[in-house]
């Protein structure tokens, strides 16, 4: 028997992209929906502006909407694609009413317990899930900001192989990372918005965190430190950065980054999950690769792709890399965190849950 998941916030882009990737999940079926008052009480098909281009899943299409600050779902744990402004407090009731909550959102991405989880990264920082007590057999684990789940993917070869002592990342980011209906028309044509609120914050701190080690109920965080610029550009999918690192070892050359990146793999515990794509990282040999329009659907969207790998002048290398930002960055590696959850025996079937009251 399938496991039932609820999925909060499932109107907005993140949310869409969930009820379109759990269409045939092997292991998954959504039976539970949940948005704002705004779409609460009507059928998904009815009230959902569907982006996808994939027809809208007819199972999804009937299920009627509940109002996330109401009830819980009726369902075995939920994925969460809310906006921040609401996902704190609402994950926070889920995971105390026992459900396990597997959240894009950034409330609780940088919490002392809370997994920030990139299974081909660092798996075992699933550990930390026994360190946190709401009270019940609920728990939270998130996955990185969009960007910042690629720059790390990228880095972290890197970084095992070489040590790291400083980045520096220049982001070009798409328009559905801005949710829907995201940046006005009149700001995003022909155009360039130097300014993502929150982004570089969560781009200098976020991978720290998921290249930190464990150390005993927290993780004790890389020490290399990250400037990034973030920029909104007038792409539909896939966030590319320009990143260019100092090592802690001198001497590297560019055949021992190439190699390096060449040969990560993905872990054995991953690799077999549904969702695990063939290559986590692509090397790309054109220079004029990697671009967002030829290149964001590789791996079903869940390959990181990486190209110009050259020398740097200034600190030690330089290199383009490419994630998809509503699969890798948000629904798809969320989906592959509950596959390793699941693969690991930390999602289970509950009995019907009694619909309860949700505090606002
Ligand atoms: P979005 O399109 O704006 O969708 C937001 C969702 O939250 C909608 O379902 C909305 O429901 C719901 N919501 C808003 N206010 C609510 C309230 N007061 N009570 C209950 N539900 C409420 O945003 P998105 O791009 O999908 O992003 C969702 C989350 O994922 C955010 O936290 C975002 O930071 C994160 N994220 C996004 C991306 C990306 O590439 N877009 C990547 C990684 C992480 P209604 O439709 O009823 O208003």
């Amino acid at each position: 028997m399938k496991l039932r998941v609820g999925i909060l916030g499932a109107t907005g882009a993140v949310g869409q992209k969930f009820v379109a990737l759990l269409a045939d999940h092997p292991w998954f079926e959504v039976t539970g929906l949940a948005a704002s008052e705004r779409s609460a009480g009507r059928s998904y098909g009815d009230v959902v502006h569907w982006l996808e281009n994939t027809s809208l899943p007819s199972k999804a299409a009937k299920l009627e909407v509940q109002n996330a600050n109401e009830a819980l779902l009726d369902c075995d744990f939920v994925f969460s694609g809310l906006d921040s402004s609401v996902a704190g407090s609402l994950e926070e009731v889920y995971a105390r009413a026992g459900y396990p909550v597997i959240s894009n959102a950034r409330n609780f991405r940088m919490h002392p317990t809370v997994p920030l989880l990139i299974p081909e990264v660092n798996p075992d920082h699933l550990n930390l899930i026994d360190s946190q007590d709401w009270g019940s057999e609920g728990y939270i684990v998130t996955n990185p900001n969009c960007a910042s789940v690629g720059i790390t993917m990228a880095l972290k070869p890197l970084y095992d192989a070489f040590g790291i002592e400083c980045v520096h990342a220049t982001t070009m980011q798409a328009l559905s990372g801005a949710g829907y209906p995201g940046v006005a028309s009149l700001d995003a044509v022909s155009n360039v918005v130097p300014f993502i609120s929150g982004e570089e914050e969560k781009v200098e701190s976020e991978p720290l965190k998921i290249l930190g080690t464990l150390a005993g109920n927290g993780v004790q965080p890389a020490t290399f430190r990250v400037s990034a610029q973030c920029n909104r550009v007038p792409v539909i999918d896939g966030h590319l950065a320009a990143v260019s690192v100092k090592f802690k070892k001198t001497g590297v050359s560019i055949e021992s980054a190439l190699q390096a990146i060449g040969q990560f793999s993905i872990p054995r515990e991953v690799s077999n999950l549904p969702g695990s794509p063939e290559r986590a990282l692509e090397l790309m040999v054109d220079p004029t690769h990697p671009q967002p329009r030829r290149h964001v659907n590789y791996g079903g969207g869940m390959t990181v792709t990486i190209g110009r790998v050259r020398s740097c002048p200034i600190l030690d290398l330089k290199f383009i890399c490419l994630v998809h930002n509503t699969i890798r960055g948000a629904a798809g590696g969320a989906i592959l965190n509950a596959e390793l959850l699941a693969s690991k025996g930390k999602l289970k079937h509950r009995s019907s849950v009694e619909l309860a009251g949700v505090a606002s």
